[in-house]
This record gives C-alpha cells, structure tokens and sequence, in this order.
C-alpha cells in the first residue's frame, strides 16, 4: 500500500523527458514538482514527457470571437473600420461579447497560452468588457480610443498601451497626440503596418511605435528600418493566408530577427491557439525553432513570467521526442497540465 502511495506521489510530481527551453535548446533529464519546478539533466532512456513554457499569443482580437468563420473576403472588408465584423460586433448583446471572449481566453488557456497581447476595440467600452471577460488577468490590454480625452479614460482601466489600425484609418494628428500620451503616461503604442502593402509603413514608422504588427508586405528598406530600430515585430500566419497576403521574402527575414513575435489575430478566422498557429507555420517557413523562440519571446517583450506545460507521450506525440514535433503536430489533447512555477535548470 506505501510503495503504491510513494509511487503514485512520484508519477505526479515527477515527469522523465525532455525540457525545451524559451530559446528552443532542448535538454533530456527529470522534472520535479514541489513549490518550485526543478529539472535536473540527467541521461535517460526514454522521453516520457515533453515539456515546454507556456506560450505567448503576441496578437490577438478576442472582441470578434462572437463572429466566427465568416466566408473569405478581401481584409477592408472584413475588419476594415466599416467592415463585416463591426457591423456584427453592433448588433451583438454585452453578454454574448463577454460569454465568447471569456470562451476564447479559455481555448488559449487551454491550449498551452498563459499570456495575451489582446488588441481590444471600441475605446473604453471595449476594454471595460474585456475586463470583464478577463477573470484569471492573463491579457495585456491594448486599448483604441477615438480621441485623446478617450484615451485618459482608458487609463483607469490599467491598461498597458494604445493598439492603433492602420495609419489610413485614423487621424494623423490624433495619432501624434496619442503617441505623446502614451510615452508621457509610460504605456506602449501599437500599430498595424505593412500587411496589404508598403502603404502605410512609413507613416508608422514616423510614429516611433513600440510594437508593429505585421509588416508582411512592407518593403524590405522599411521592414529592416524597423528592425534596425529594434522594434518588435509580430507575425500572423494564418490570418496572411487566409487575406492571401502571404509573403515569404518579409517571412524570411523576419526568422532571423530576435524581436520578432507570433500572434493569432482575429479570433473570428483564426483560434487563439498558439499550438495551432506553430502547426501552421512549420509547413509555411519550416525553421521551427526560430518560430518556437517567435511563440515565447513576447515574455521578453512585455515582461511577463512563463509557467510550464507537460506535454505527455500517449498519443499524437508517441515516439516524438524534439522541438519539430511540438511545433508541427502538438495540439491541446497532448497536454498532461500546466504549472505556473518557476523554472530552475540545475
Ligand atoms: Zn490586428
């Protein structure tokens, strides 16, 4: 009866395999549970287990989760600022945004994600329902308010910064304003560039954001401009593919920039599922541990810890025993659990 106590207490706080680290290096020995989580490398003769960090999901629409899988068409007319999703957005009640976004954090809890960068529309009202929404406090709230004096109001709010569109759809005045007042009030300032074309790229720029999402079909000069003022950049693969703005030559050059981030966009099209955003991505630029460092860097970005996932071996991931594994074929059913313990590697 003890050896079969002692062995169950073992099975739970004690996982044999391999560890991979924020950085994508992978090493083999023993991961123990207690109040910290301590691997031990060691050799060992089986991976048993498969253990990660948990992920960061560097983009992400959640308002729009209440409009899932509308039929393709062109972006400005989708979530363009007259588009498809605002005018389901209006006719959706409080409680249906809020019910669908809480049903979206969890498929991303769930799914090996323990933080957000969560874009959230519609001024203070729209980060008053995330709030909402947001019991566990796992999203980094990016408000868009309409006009300075919105903005203020936004503040009350503890939120982390200013997620813009497009510089053609906002006032470039309000714009400047709202740079000054997001420095003057230490909070960052997104925005979307560079994803239909080079259009609206420079004038981002000007803007000396701290956070550009997209730049899929920025020129090259603007996108290594960018880089070369360290901005973190953030891809969403699956949301190119199905706008058909896929471009491999901005992809590519990305892979090797150490700020650059993966997200998921709008929940509407894409889930919020950082594994299946990896999946994805394997097949598209196939570097996975670049695109494995791009699904945890955001911890880096917005200084926020990472917890833990064990990924156990029963299943789809039999006999895998490595990074390429997890990024190409891992999926939420392979999850054992997920700790939010500090890591030490002894
Ligand atoms: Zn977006």
């Amino acid at each position: 009866m003890v050896n079969i106590i002692v062995k169950l207490y073992l099975t739970l706080t004690m996982f044999r395999g391999i560890l991979i680290t924020k950085d994508g290096d992978e090493l083999f020995g023993e991961l123990t549970i207690d109040d910290m989580a301590h691997f031990e490398e060691k050799k060992i003769d089986d991976v048993e287990y498969i253990i990660t960090p948990t992920f960061f999901n560097s983009h992400v629409h959640l308002g729009d989760s209440v409009a899932k899988d509308p039929e393709f068409m062109e972006l400005e007319k989708l979530v363009g600022p007259y588009g498809f999703k605002f005018k389901v957005l209006g006719k959706a009640s409080k409680k249906e945004l809020v019910s669908s976004i809480k049903n979206s954090i969890d498929v991303a809890l769930n799914s090996g994600t323990s933080a957000l960068a969560e874009f959230r529309e519609g001024g203070v009202d729209g980060v008053k329902l995330l709030k909402e929404a947001d019991e566990k406090n796992v999203c980094v709230t990016f408000a868009r308010p309409s006009s300075v004096d919105e903005a203020e109001l936004t503040v009350e709010y503890n939120i982390d910064g200013f997620g813009m569109s497009s510089v053609r759809d906002h006032d470039l005045t309000f714009l400047e304003e709202l740079r000054d007042f997001a420095r003057k009030n230490r909070l960052m300032f997104a925005i979307h560039a560079g994803e239909r074309d080079d259009g609206d790229v420079e004038g981002a720029l000007a803007l000396e954001p701290d956070l550009l999402i997209h730049m899929n079909n920025a020129s090259i000069k603007n996108l290594k401009n960018a880089m070369d003022e360290r901005i973190p950049i953030v891809t969403c693969l699956r949301s190119n593919a199905f706008f058909n703005l896929m471009n491999q030559k901005n992809y590519q050059i990305l892979l090797d920039y150490e700020r650059w981030l993966i997200g998921t966009d709008n929940v509407m099209i894409s889930s919020p599922n950082m594994l299946s955003e990896m999946n994805f991505a394997s097949y598209i630029l196939k570097r996975e541990k670049k695109i494995f460092q791009a699904a945890t860097a955001g911890f880096d970005v917005f200084r926020y810890n990472h917890g833990i996932t064990i990924f156990h071996t029963n299943g789809n991931l039999y006999r895998a025993n490595s990074l390429r594994s997890v990024v190409r074929r891992a999926n939420t059913n392979d999850i054992l659990k997920i700790i939010n313990k500090e890591l030490i590697i002894e």
